[in-house]
C-alpha cells in the first residue's frame, strides 16, 4: 500500500519525470553538487544560463549569491540537500520561480520551506521557499547506490522517539503543548514506513513514492505546527551531539536512524518497533558499516546530556535521570541484529 500525504508542496512522481527539463523551462540557472552534475548534467537538456555547483550555506555568501542571479530565470535545485537549501534561499530572496530535483531521499529539504543556514558555527532556520514543483525521478534514486535510499527512512523514523519525548515534556509541564492531531499523524508515518519498509528496501517505485509522501507531509505539518516537536527529539540531539564531539558527520539518515534505535531503548519505548523496520528496509545501522566506533558512540553518550541542556534542546529523555554508562550498554544491544 502506497503512502499518500495529507498535504505538501506540488509533486510529480515518474521514471524519466526530470529528462530533459531544461528544454521544458527556457532560461535557468541550476544549483547543484559537482558529482551530481557530472552525471545529471547530459540528462538536463539545457542549455543552463548559469550551472552554480560552489555551495555555502552561509548568509552573506548566499546572499551575495542571490544577488548576482540574472531575473529572468527559472531556478533548479538539483542534488542532496545542500543544493536544495542554496536554491531555496535564491528562490526566496529574488522571488524567482523554483523548481527541485532531489537526487537523495536522505533528507526532506526539498519539502521543507525554511534554509538551513550555518550562522556561525550554529544551524539557523530562515526563509520561506515553495516551489513550483518537486520532481521525483524514479530512474534517479534507482540508479542510486541502494544505501542512500534506505537511509532515507531516518527522518520518519524519528517520529518513534520524538513522540515519546514530546509527551513526556508535557508531562513535566515544559514548552510546547501537546496537539492531538499531530501526535497521531506521527504514529501513522511510523505505521506507514512499517508498511513501506519492503518495498524501500528493494528500492520499487511505489517504495520511493511511500518515503517522499512522507517526507512531503512531514515537510508540510513543521510549516503548519511551526515546530518539529513531532518528528525531532532525543534522536537528533543524539546525532547533532555526535557532529559535535566527532567534528565530522555522516549520512543524516544514518546518524538519525542509529539515534532512534538507542534512544527507543534508553527510553524503553517499543525498540523493537524501530528495530523491526530497520531490519525490514535494511538501513545500515552497525557502526562498522557506518564507519562509526564505539569510542564515538560513547563519547557521544557520555556528552549527551550536557550538550542538550547547554543547547536548549526541547525537554527529553536525555534531561530525566539518564545514566551514560547504562545508555552504552543498551546501545550494544539495540544495534546488535
Ligand atoms: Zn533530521
Amino acid at each position: 500500500m502506497t503512502f499518500t500525504a495529507i498535504n505538501g508542496f506540488n509533486v510529480e512522481y515518474g521514471r524519466d519525470v526530470a529528462e530533459g527539463i531544461g528544454d521544458r523551462l527556457g532560461r535557468t540557472v541550476v544549483v547543484t553538487d559537482p558529482d551530481v552534475w557530472t552525471w545529471f548534467g547530459p540528462r538536463f537538456g539545457g542549455p543552463a544560463q548559469r550551472v552554480i555547483d560552489n555551495l555555502d550555506l552561509e548568509p552573506e555568501f548566499l546572499d551575495e549569491l542571490a544577488a548576482s542571479v540574472e531575473s529572468d530565470v527559472t531556478i533548479v535545485g538539483v542534488g542532496g540537500g545542500v543544493a536544495m537549501d542554496v536554491a531555496k534561499w535564491i528562490h526566496w530572496r529574488r522571488g524567482l520561480p523554483l523548481v527541485q530535483v532531489p537526487t537523495l531521499p536522505s533528507v526532506n529539504a526539498c519539502f521543507t520551506r525554511m534554509t538551513a543556514l550555518r550562522d556561525d558555527g550554529r544551524v539557523r532556520y530562515e526563509g520561506d521557499a515553495v516551489p513550483e514543483v518537486v520532481l521525483v525521478d524514479y530512474r534517479i534514486f534507482q540508479d542510486a547506490p541502494v544505501e542512500l535510499v534506505r537511509a532515507g527512512i531516518g527522518d520518519v523514523l524519528s517520529c518513534h522517539t520524538a513522540i515519546w519525548d514530546w509527551r513526556l515534556g508535557v508531562l513535566a509541564g515544559h514548552e510546547i503543548g501537546w496537539h492531538d492531531e499531530s501526535a497521531g499523524a506521527s504514529l501513522r508515518y511510523v505505521d506507514g514506513l512499517r508498511a513501506a519498509a519492503p518495498a524501500i528496501h528493494d528500492v520499487t517505485e511505489e517504495g520511493i513514492r511511500s518515503l517522499m509522501e512522507m517526507h512531503r507531509e512531514i515537510g508540510w505539518r513543521c510549516h503548519v505546527m511551526q515546530h518539529a516537536r513531532f518528528e525531532e527529539g532525543s534522536e537528533h540531539f543524539f546525532a547533532y551531539c555526535f557532529e559535535e564531539v566527532t567534528g565530522r558527520t555522516i549520512l543524516h539518515g544514518e546518524l538519525v536512524t542509529l539515534g532512534v534505535l538507542i534512544m527507543s531503548a534508553v527510553q524503553g519505548n517499543s525498540p523493537q518497533l524501530p528495530r523491526d523496520i530497520v531490519a525490514m528496509s535494511g538501513t545500515r545501522h552497525r557502526p562498522e558499516q557506518l564507519g562509526v566506533t564505539w569510542e564515538e558512540i560513547d563519547a557521544t553518550l557520555d556528552r549527551l546530556q550536557s550538550f542538550t541542556v547547554a543547547g536548549n534542546y526541547w525537554h527529553s529523555a536525555i534531561h530525566e535521570s539518564f545514566d551514560p554508562q547504562a545508555a552504552k550498554e543498551l546501545a550494544r544491544a539495540a544495534l546488535n541484529f
